[in-house]
């Protein structure tokens, strides 16, 4: 997936956050937010610990940037295993795969990225690795080929997707805890960013921490970019301590509205508005109206409008809803409001 490169609010990962590994909690307790998920997997990893059993395969699904690969490493952490992690669409081959496969020791985590843009072929080899732990691999080419089997160690497999409907039915199947991560609550993201300003020795104020975390789109990996970039206005101004005040003005000035909107989503909604008549418009027509990719405003932009309630996706396309219209300064026309009950009361949503 590529990312958009200069997106502040972006929840995909830059280089800079090699910096946030320090943040990274450790372990389920230290783990902010996500409560459900936490819950769940204590409950399994116990278990499984009790029975001295590998983990059952786990898919942890939801937006980027809100801890999924964090997630990851603590299961293997907690579970006192190794950890090894790919993606998706790095693995071209079934031999590399299958490289990733024999290394593992009994029990440990293997975790593939962006699951749902394995390669079909692969997904085929994987079947039977997760089932029986064996790995059915094609040696040589033509009439001297042969298939050799090897069995592997019990290992777990975490997942992570940003769009579990996008992946195979038989691959979703086989994941025996399937977990869904949410967007957090401006509550939580305020502890996350009070920590990470420990960590990186900043002062912050609470009404800081606050004007931050209510910006961030529900999203841990965009408070700590934008804690970051608070923090280099506040040192050129000369601003010993971030508070509401300095936090609002760097974040104004960074185009970041009160809603944690960028001029990307601005545009977006506009675009629907004003070119589209609020809608109903499809994904791949928006696409090529924004000069964006497909995956990126399904994956990122739209996710958390939603989450808003400024836009609904329908079967027939996206709709601005009353209050995206009202987040332009518009109002909303008489007929699109009609057409939005309509729409809202009889279609299920496009990928429940
Ligand atoms: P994903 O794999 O879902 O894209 P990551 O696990 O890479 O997300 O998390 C992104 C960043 O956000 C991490 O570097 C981590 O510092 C931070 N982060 C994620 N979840 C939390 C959390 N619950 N508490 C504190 N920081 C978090």
């Amino acid at each position: 997936m590529n990312a958009a490169p200069d997106r502040l609010v972006t929840a995909k990962r830059s280089e800079e956050d090699a910096a946030e590994l320090a943040l990274r909690p450790q372990t389920l307790d230290d783990f902010i937010g996500q409560k459900q998920v936490r819950e769940n997997l204590k409950i399994f990893i116990a278990a499984a610990k009790g029975r001295g059993e590998a983990l059952d395969h786990v898919l942890l699904h939801g937006p980027p940037g809100l801890g999924k690969t964090t997630m990851a490493q603590i299961v293997a952490r907690e579970m006192g295993v190794g950890f090894r992690a790919t993606s998706g669409p790095v693995i071209q081959k079934a031999g590399d795969l299958a490289a990733q496969l024999t290394n593992l020791q009994a029990h440990d985590v293997l975790f593939i990225d962006e699951i749902h843009r394995l390669n079909p072929a692969i997904e085929e080899v994987l079947y039977p690795a997760m089932e029986d732990f064996q790995l059915d691999l094609m040696i040589g080419e033509g009439p001297a080929a042969r298939s050799v089997r090897i069995e592997l160690p019990p290992f777990t497999l975490v997942g992570a997707t940003t769009r579990s409907g996008l992946m195979t039915r038989p691959l979703r199947e086989r994941f025996g805890i399937p977990l869904r991560m949410v967007f957090y609550t401006p509550a939580e993201l305020e502890t996350i960013v009070q920590r990470a300003a420990r960590v990186l020795k900043m002062s912050l104020a609470p009404d800081g921490s606050a004007e931050i975390a209510k910006r961030s789109r529900g999203t841990p990996r965009v408070a700590n970019r934008l804690l970051r970039r608070v923090r280099d206005f506040a040192a050129v101004a000369g601003d010993a301590a971030v508070d509401a005040r300095v936090a609002d003005a760097a974040l104004t000035r960074l185009e970041v509205d009160g809603r944690g909107l960028d001029a990307m989503d601005r545009r977006y909604l506009a675009c629907i508005a004003e070119n589209y008549g609020g809608g109903p418009v499809g994904a791949e027509t928006l696409a090529a109206a924004l000069a964006e990719q497909r995956d990126v405003i399904e994956d990122v932009i739209e996710p958390y409008l939603m989450q808003l309630g400024l836009l609904m996706r329908t079967p027939r396309g996206r709709l601005l809803s009353e209050g995206g219209y009202r987040h332009l300064g518009l109002a909303m026309p008489k007929g699109q409001k009609q057409q939005l009950d309509l729409l809202a009361a009889g279609d299920p949503p496009e990928d429940a």
